[in-house]
């Protein structure tokens, strides 16, 4: 299937279109319009009200205004002062004033005696009104080009909005009409006109209310964008889901003990997400799911779940974790609980060498190991396994594709699981993980104390310090987390080294230990097993121990120079404590130089741990590009959507995109055959390529 050929006149050259020439294609370029579909889709982002007025009057100024004059006197440039004229409204008189006119130009323009529509800004200088350098002159009876209201595009230097707008309008009227994709009883209920009508709406803005997010116009082109992104990744979970898998289906066998031997139940957040995983593992699709959950939020007995109905059904599963550290404490996490089931557990990482290597993996490959925990190291070509039908991999952003590949090698149709401790917001999950299914751990286990957060400047160091030192004599541990923040890691490094000494010497040589990136794996392990063991009371770091570092009986989290982090990443590091039974602390030291939302940022942390009220208010604050950068997400560039404000267009898009593919597999109907014409108007390479194939 190749382009169909209705869309060529908006795939054609710029220069196609009225009054676009090479340069003016060039400087389109630079904005990211390469072609007249582009430009269809750059959309006004204000206007400006051009009705005419009978004078200035009727305007509170500075404003812009549109009148009809009649030109007076013309007063040559003196000396390298602007030239001006004499003009005079309905009521009152005002100049027009212009900078290095040229030649005769403004003779001709503006004969006295004459009439014309001026229009442009008028501001008051020394009680004179004055409008310099009109946007628009025309003669009455031929007024026609200056527009009622005139939409205002993104510009760059060198452009017109005159140009933009004639050659936008261009654009329109070679868009075709195109047979509908969307749901009709969608789009009647939302009132939203045609795609063409839209467009044409969309470039010719008659107020403010037509600019605005609501207008139906702009919904639907918004509509347009974010269900062609979801059409293609309902089409991506389609295609993965009808390859062939395996149907894991769990006996409980070894479960059932591990349920048994539990200090607690499950809270009801996790049966459902047990349900909804096994339920995928036992189908004979292939699972592609996301488990989200806070902090604290008990993934692992999740993890450990899924992990058990792999080896139930006589299989092998595997749980990958970005780090050495969190490797090790996924396998201390699910150690417990899954020796009260009898299952052999290993760790595989970079540090193992040589015979106990190989050793360990002749048993992945006999099936001795029932589950893996790992590192990088797991991808590794050598390491095979019996009968893998399960992976999860933690935190997947920090994995390659490649790497996704390298795992579907390894185990050719099994489950993915993917869990990730960042929360999300709804709207960004719905397009980052589209093709994905969702389970969300939105309830924490009971029994845990809230953090009390509190801001401190950095100038009561001393006081900080003094709590410390009454906190660890009681036998309590914390966390002092040194920011990266300076020109090199180096100088980080010797700022956390010098923080790290000046601590010893208040609070005793054995009671500080430190932790940072370069350390040797073995130095970094056995000073968190220290901290983990309470030989050290505090542990001085840098963010290392962002994710899931796991000390129970920490429960005091400083955060130095707390301002420079992210919303995130602060959220992540105080989950750190507030684990165990005692109340927690979490204290944020900010620096002098605090920045406006610096101190927004640390507010919102001092007013909620709810990590997905944290992430909408991180969302709202940075917007969507900056939350994700756009190329390691795969998200789309929307140049109409706004998700920040129209997520809930999001949520239906997605409804309504896999309602379609479930209902026209191979978008063939009328309505399947439009919605892959969308496909190609938004470029969607992908699906586009799955079509081809199917
Ligand atoms: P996460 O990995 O989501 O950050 P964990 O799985 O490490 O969270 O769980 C955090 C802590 O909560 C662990 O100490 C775990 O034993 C405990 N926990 C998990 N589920 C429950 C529950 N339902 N009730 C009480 N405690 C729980
Ligand atoms: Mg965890």
């Amino acid at each position: 299937m190749s382009r169909p050929e209705n869309l060529f006149p908006l795939f054609a050259d710029l220069t196609s279109l009225p009054g676009i020439g090479p340069k003016g294609a060039q400087l389109l370029g630079q904005m990211k319009i390469e072609t007249p579909r582009d430009l269809l889709f750059t959309l006004p982002h204000s206007g400006i009200d051009r009705r005419r007025r009978r004078s200035i009057r009727e305007i509170e100024l500075p404003a812009t205004v549109t009148v009809e004059v009649v030109v007076g006197t013309h007063r040559p440039q003196k000396g390298r002062g602007p030239a001006r004229i004499d003009v005079e409204d309905a009521e009152t008189s005002f100049q027009l004033v212009f900078f290095h006119p040229r030649g005769d130009w403004l003779a001709r323009t503006l004969p006295t005696g004459q009439r014309r529509i001026v229009s442009g800004r008028v501001e008051l200088f020394d009680g004179v009104a004055q409008m310099a350098h009109p946007d628009h002159i025309a003669v009455p009876g031929e007024t026609d080009d200056i527009p009622q209201f005139e939409p205002v595009y993104p510009l760059t230097a060198g452009l017109t909005q005159r140009v933009m707008a004639r050659a936008a309008i261009g654009a329109v009227a070679v868009a075709p009409r195109l047979p509908e994709w969307i749901d009709p009883s969608l789009k009647d209920r939302e009132g939203w006109p045609d795609w063409h009508d839209a467009l044409a709406a969309a470039h010719a803005p008659q107020s403010d209310a037509d600019l605005a997010l609501a207008a139906p116009a702009r919904r639907r082109l918004a509509y347009d964008e974010v269900f062609a992104h979801q059409l293609s990744l309902a089409m991506i979970r389609a295609e993965r889901r009808a390859r062939p898998g395996r149907a894991s289906i769990p006996t409980g066998r070894l479960s059932a003990p591990v349920r048994a031997a539990l200090p607690f139940a499950p809270t009801g957040a996790q049966e459902r997400a047990i349900a909804e995983i096994t339920e995928d593992m036992a189908s004979s699709q292939r699972m592609n799911r996301l488990l989200q959950g806070d902090v604290g939020s008990g993934k692992t007995l999740v993890a450990l779940m899924a992990l058990l109905a792999a080896v139930e059904a006589g299989g092998q599963g595997v749980l990958m974790a970005p780090t050495e550290i969190l490797a090790r404490q996924h396998l201390q996490g699910l150690r417990p609980m899954a020796e009260a089931a009898g299952v052999v557990l290993e760790i595989l990482t970079g540090r193992d060498k040589g015979a106990e290597r190989n050793a360990k993996l002749a048993a992945l490959a006999r099936g001795d190991i029932q589950i893996l925990v790992g590192t990088h190291a797991v991808f590794s070509a050598d390491v095979s396994f019996s009968d893998l039908r399960l992976a999860i991999v933690d935190e997947q952003h920090r994995f390659g594709v490649s790497q996704r590949l390298e795992l579907g090698r390894k185990g050719e149709m099994a489950d993915v699981l993917v869990m990730t401790a960042t929360p999300i917001p709804r709207s960004l999950s719905l397009t980052q993980y589209g093709q994905m299914d969702v389970s969300i751990l939105d309830e924490k286990p009971p029994g845990r104390t809230p953090v009390q957060t509190a801001l401190v400047s950095a100038a009561k160091y001393d006081d900080v310090v003094n709590r410390l030192r009454r906190a660890v004599d009681e036998g309590r541990q914390a966390y002092w987390v040194c920011p990266l923040v300076g020109e090199s890691e180096v100088s980080d490094l010797i700022a956390a080294e010098e923080r790290f000494k000046r601590l010893r010497a208040v609070l005793g040589e054995a009671r500080v230990g430190l932790v940072h990136g370069q350390m040797p794996v073995a130095e970094k392990d056995a000073a968190m097993a220290r901290f983990a063991a309470g030989e050290t009371g505090v542990l001085v770091a840098t963010t290392v121990i962002e994710v899931g570092v796991d000390v129970p009986n920490a429960s005091i989290m400083v955060i130095e120079r707390a301002e420079v982090f992210g919303l995130a990443q602060l959220h992540q590091l105080r989950g750190r404590v507030g684990r165990g039974a005692a109340a927690s602390t979490c204290l944020l030291v900010y620096g002098a130089e605090m920045s406006e939302s610096g101190r927004r940022r640390l507010d919102i942390l001092r007013e909620t741990e709810d990590g997905f009220r944290i992430a909408e208010e991180d969302l709202r604050m940075r917007g969507a590009g900056d939350m994700i950068g756009h190329a390691q997400s795969g998200m789309p560039r929307f140049r109409i959507a706004d998700l920040e404000r129209q997520s809930s267009l999001l949520a239906v898009a997605q409804t309504d995109a896999r309602r379609l593919l479930s209902d026209d597999p191979a978008l063939t109907s009328p309505r399947g055959q439009a919605a892959r014409g969308l496909l190609w108007l938004m470029e969607h390479d992908k699906a586009i390529d799955l079509i081809r194939a199917g």
